[in-house]
């Protein structure tokens, strides 16, 4: 069985015997640098990219890009000499073949029967963020919506991850098209990786959810071959998908133009609501088209598949028209210095009723962020944003003078705290343009989503040791949730009747929350499912749901830099044995025709936590290695380096476990001279 080091060892041996890092003069013992808190920069194939975060505002440059392809893929200098005079065009296919490459995977999916619809459910229905459903019948599938989530604490670096569609490759040609409700990237974000993936299957998705594709897919040089076709949600009329009738209606959510699904097949009629919410006043938005949706309800619905995050929460979810009110007072109330509002890039409408309440009182708004500078251009290109032409400035040192400081509304990234978003570069006194004094108001308009709270509380303590004011939701109303609470769900529920419920997107609390709020109604517990990526659901003729005892292997597929890897891989499982304990590598310089050692072992450490013994356990790990590499060469002379790199590594494990109690990630380097 291939060892999980082979790959880094062989990696490292490449780039070692290239640049020739280890004094062969005599033993050198390299401190370990832990006390100074130093990163791991013993080679720089070790070097891990930081993770990104959602808001995060940098994009990595051609030259950082090119830097992290260095890093996955240099198995030596010359390699990468060569690679490097490649022009950006061979740079760019080779990224993209990264970016599309799935595991491969044996298996298939059972033969539908005849005048069955098959529904699976692929990601994040058991769960809240992470979204893709496949719907199919007869020979024809289409999917729903492609996001990405952001790392979770077990990913261990990893930039982000999306749905596995290994399985689904083999029938890409059956694939119709992509459904897409709305542009959150937990809805679109994979979709750079999928289409290509997938044979660039055509794109359905209103104005706004098309506009922020289309920006996605542009960074990634796919908008040329990407088919994207804009639907209205509010015109009662199918959109013809082979054996598939889909129809698009109006729902409300945390950003403009999000849309519920109707799908219709032969057999079986769908109804999916993915997120939403009922805001009969959503500011500048139309409310939910509640007439339409009573009217699909009245199809006789086989399956409604409905939002459940908020599902333990009572009442209707706030009115984003109630946020308005609290910012617009706010803003006119006025503050000593600037105030600073930190939201999500993607709340177009919470941003517009900003500038509009900094127009009525006679204030400039200034973005600053990345991703918030990008998404109201577009919101604003395709009319969602609307403005004077001066109220609106992107944010550095020279657009904010003669302007006084309390005539100045900065609309910034980083409401989650998130590395690298501007918020968090305010807060640590690295922002370019903006530094907070004393007398500055900081806005946090946005909850903390599960996981973020303690980088939201970090944040929040530098901006007020910096003397800034804050204020929170929890002084003033001032975010809401863009997610149906229970009577919501009612509504919904009533509206659609329909013959099966399966409660998604949410964790099995808030999934068994809306089961209950819908057998208060007059569902029965038989014709409510509680389903799992990755099930098969196939709805039969008559309407009931067959559930098939075939599950589709699904992995947790995480991207590093450009590149696709399976979570259980042994990249994670290296990444733990380095978070949980220490480094060591140690070089060997040998005789090519001998197998002696010529000249000293060198060491290197990181992550010992023996400051004042380090020296002791070095020298103690050099005699040990020293001793293991002579032994197993005079047992078996003619021992292939494979096998005794592994020798040495699974000796000195033992050694050192016995020894001080630790197992370290060892990486053993031979070098033949
Ligand atoms: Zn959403």
């Amino acid at each position: 069985m291939k060892d999980f080091f082979d790959d880094l060892d062989n990696e490292l041996k490449g780039v070692n015997t290239s640049n020739n890092s280890f004094n062969q003069d005599d033993i050198q013992i390299i401190e370990d640098d832990t006390v100074e808190g130093e990163a791991i920069d013993v080679n720089e194939s070790f070097t891990e990219s930081c993770m990104e975060s959602a808001e995060a505002e940098t994009v990595a440059s051609t030259e950082e890009k090119k830097s992290s392809f260095k890093k996955e893929f240099s198995r030596n200098t010359k390699d990468f000499k060569e690679w490097s005079n490649n022009s950006d065009s061979e740079f760019t296919s080779l990224k993209q073949s990264l970016m599309t490459n799935f595991p491969e995977t044996k298996f298939y999916l059972p033969t539908l029967r005849e005048g069955y619809t098959r529904m699976i459910p692929i990601w994040g229905h058991n769960e809240v963020g992470k979204n893709m459903s496949m719907y199919q019948y007869w020979d024809d599938i289409v999917l729903i919506d492609g996001g990405m989530q952001f790392p979770e604490a077990d990913m261990l670096g990893a930039k982000y991850s999306i749905p596995d569609i290994s399985f689904l490759i083999p029938y890409k040609d059956k694939i119709k098209g992509f459904i897409i409700t709305h542009g959150h990237l937990d809805h679109i974000g994979a979709l750079k990786h999928l289409l290509p993936a997938l044979g660039m299957p055509p794109v359905y998705g209103t104005k706004l959810t098309i506009g922020f594709i289309k920006k996605n897919l542009e960074e990634n040089n796919l908008l040329n071959s990407a088919t994207l076709i804009e639907v209205d949600q509010d015109k009662e009329e199918f959109v013809r998908m082979w054996n598939w009738n889909v129809e698009f209606f109006r729902e409300n959510h945390s950003i403009p133009d999000a849309t519920g699904i109707y799908l219709e097949s032969p057999t079986a009629k769908i109804v999916h609501t993915w997120d939403f919410k009922f805001d009969f006043t959503p500011a500048v938005d139309k409310p939910a088209d509640l007439a339409r949706i009573g009217r699909i309800g009245s199809r006789w619905i086989s399956v409604l598949m409905s939002d459940s995050t908020n599902s333990t929460k009572k009442w209707f979810t706030k009115s984003e028209k109630e946020i308005g009110i609290s910012l617009d007072h706010l803003i006119e109330k006025g503050v000593e210095g600037r105030m600073i509002i930190a939201t999500f890039s993607s709340l177009v409408w919470r941003i517009q009723q900003i500038v509009e309440a900094c127009e009525r009182h006679n204030k400039t708004v200034f973005l600053s962020g990345r991703s918030m500078v990008e998404n109201v251009r577009i919101a604003r290109d395709l009319g969602f944003v609307k403005s004077s032409q001066s109220t609106i400035k992107k944010m550095t040192g020279k657009a904010t003078e003669g302007i006084p400081l309390n005539k100045q509304v900065i609309i910034t990234t980083g409401s989650q705290g998130e590395e690298f978003s501007a918020l968090y570069r305010i807060a640590e006194g690295t922002h370019p343009s903006i530094e907070v004094m004393p007398g500055d108001t900081i806005v946090l308009s946005s909850t903390p989503i599960p996981g973020n709270e303690r980088s939201v509380v970090e944040v929040m303590n530098k901006l007020i040791k910096l003397g800034a004011k804050l204020v929170t939701n929890d002084n003033l109303d001032i975010h809401a949730s863009g997610h149906a609470a229970q009577e919501e769900q009612k509504i919904m529920l009533n509206l659609i009747r329909p013959k099966n419920f399966i409660p998604i997107h949410g964790e099995l609390f808030m999934r068994v929350a809306h089961k209950n709020t819908a057998m208060e109604l007059w569902h029965k517990d038989e014709n409510i499912f509680l389903s799992d990526n990755g099930n098969i659901l196939d709805i039969q003729p008559d309407g009931k749901i067959f559930r098939s005892k075939i599950q589709v292997p699904l992995q947790e597929i995480i991207v590093d830099g450009n590149g696709i890897g399976t979570a259980g891989s042994h990249v994670i499982k290296a990444r733990e044995k380095m978070m949980n304990s220490w480094v060591l590598v140690i070089g060997f310089k040998i005789d090519s025709k001998t197998k002696a050692i010529v000249g000293p072992l060198k060491i290197e450490t990181r992550g010992l936590v023996y400051i004042d013994e380090v020296r002791q356990i070095h020298k103690m790990i050099i005699k040990k290695a020293k001793t293991v590499y002579e032994n197993t060469v005079m047992d078996v002379p003619e021992i292939e380096e494979k096998d005794l790199v592994k020798i040495i590594k699974a000796d000195l494990e033992s050694y050192l476990l016995q020894k001080i109690d630790r197992e370290p990630m060892i990486i053993p380097i031979i070098t033949e001279v």
